[in-house]
């Protein structure tokens, strides 16, 4: 038997066959979770004028220069400034002008005082404009201004193209006036889930069946991804069903096919073989656990993975290829996992395969640790559900001791 392919010849065989999907325009509040498909420049410096950071007043700091709690410096107040209301005059020597937080500097003052440093400490909604204020201490020129084009220059790069859009991406877009943006359509993945013994979810069970658990599982991790899952209905273990299964995906316009079950050695494991007729399978098999009957290829020109059935099994391989893969599709210009370094608080033994095992994840005077959520078999979803994450035991290696440091990735 030749030998089998590593997790990472496959990821990279896998993903050269993945390209960015089309894109849309979308209205903003819609963007949130969508890859932006341009470029995002600054269209105006941010903040747009200088403003004030706090509730206070508007002076030139060398006109309080020296003051202090025993010689307060005594300022004309000419004007009132809340936000939104630009000032039209300029101030002199010896004036000052009440303002907001966020209101816009006024001409001729280049610092502002907080209200709380003042004899105006009484600050309250409603409150009137003083006639005068004494001021009890010092300030620096630009204390308490947002300076204009502080956070950004017009034309800065904000947001580059490819990037997942955050709440906080979101915000920033609207602060730019921004009301719609292109972004990558959202790929669309079809899921058929063979096998004879698969009950659906409602229907009464049956002796010897078991309730189809993965489209569900598969559809939730599709969509944390950012994709649409188009399931397919419980497909029988007989070739006819699982081809016309496929072409029932193609008709649905999918960027990509997953399938689970039925793509290991079993008598009736007909998923290759439909692929093989109608398309070419491009890897089968990789050196991982869970996970090795995972397979690779094309139906029609369409890339087809076939995830093995085992609840893990098919969730771990998603994790593996189908999410790296997706997020490919969808446009994202990273699509790595972030991974911590974790000490291993149980003794680990292998079989030499690259090995995604369950556990628990703790944090403890700044180090991570990990356990394992017990029992590892690939149909076994409870240690999945106890587990915060993936740890990934490397190739060739068949014992790790208590203490050991590996890789996790945080679910
Ligand atoms: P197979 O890959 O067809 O050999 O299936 C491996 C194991 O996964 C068997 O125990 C199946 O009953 C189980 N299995 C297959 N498909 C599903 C599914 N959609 N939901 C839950 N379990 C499944
Ligand atoms: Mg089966």
């Amino acid at each position: 038997m030749p030998a089998l392919l590593s997790v990472s010849e496959a990821l990279q065989n896998l993903l050269e066959a993945f390209q960015p999907v089309g894109c849309e325009q979308v209205g903003l509040p819609e963007a949130a979770g969508r890859v932006v498909a341009e470029d995002i420049r600054s269209r105006f410096d941010l903040p747009n004028f200088d403003n004030s950071t706090m509730d206070g007043f508007a002076l030139r700091a060398a006109d309080v220069n020296g003051a202090c709690h025993e010689r307060p410096v005594l300022l004309d107040v000419v004007a009132d400034i809340p936000a939104g209301q630009p000032f039209s005059g300029t101030l002199t020597h010896g004036q000052a002008a009440r303002i907001m937080t966020g209101a816009p500097l006024p001409a001729g003052s280049d610092a502002v005082i907080p209200v709380e440093d003042t004899n105006y400490s009484c600050l309250q909604a409603g409150a009137p404009v003083p006639i005068q204020v004494q001021v009890f201490r010092s300030v620096r020129v630009g204390d308490y201004v947002r300076v204009r084009g502080k956070d950004a220059r017009e034309q800065d790069l904000l947001i580059p193209r490819g990037t997942r859009l955050r709440p906080q991406e979101i915000g920033i877009l609207a602060m730019l006036g921004i009301s719609s943006l292109q972004v990558y359509r959202q790929p669309r993945l079809a899921i058929l889930p063979t096998g004879d013994e698969l009950i659906r979810v409602g229907d009464p069970l049956q002796p010897g069946k078991i309730y189809e658990s993965n489209t569900y599982a598969l559809t939730a991790q599709v969509e944390q991804s950012g994709g649409l899952a188009v399931p397919l209905g419980l497909i029988p273990d007989r070739l006819e069903s699982v081809r016309e299964a496929l072409d029932r995906a193609l008709n649905a316009k999918v960027d990509a096919i997953l399938s689970s079950a039925g793509v290991s050695v079993g008598a009736y494991d007909f998923v290759r073989a439909a692929i093989e007729q109608d398309g070419k399978l491009s890897f089968w098999r990789v050196n991982m656990r869970p996970g090795k009957p995972v397979a690779f290829g094309f139906y029609r020109g369409t890339p087809f993975i076939g995830l093995p059935g085992n609840p893990t099994s098919a969730f771990v391989s998603f994790e593996v290829f189908v999410r790296p893969a997706l997020l490919k599709l969808a446009g994202q210009s990273d699509w790595s996992r972030p991974s911590i370094r974790v000490e291993l608080l149980d003794m680990v033994e292998s079989d030499g395969r690259e090995s995604y095992l369950r556990g628990m994840v703790t944090f403890r005077d700044g180090h991570a640790y990990a356990r394992l959520t017990g029992n590892q078999d690939s149909g076994n979803l409870r240690s999945l559900i106890q587990a915060n994450a993936l740890l990934i035991i490397p190739n060739e290696v068949k014992c790790l001791p208590i203490g050991a440091v590996v890789q996790a990735w945080l679910l």
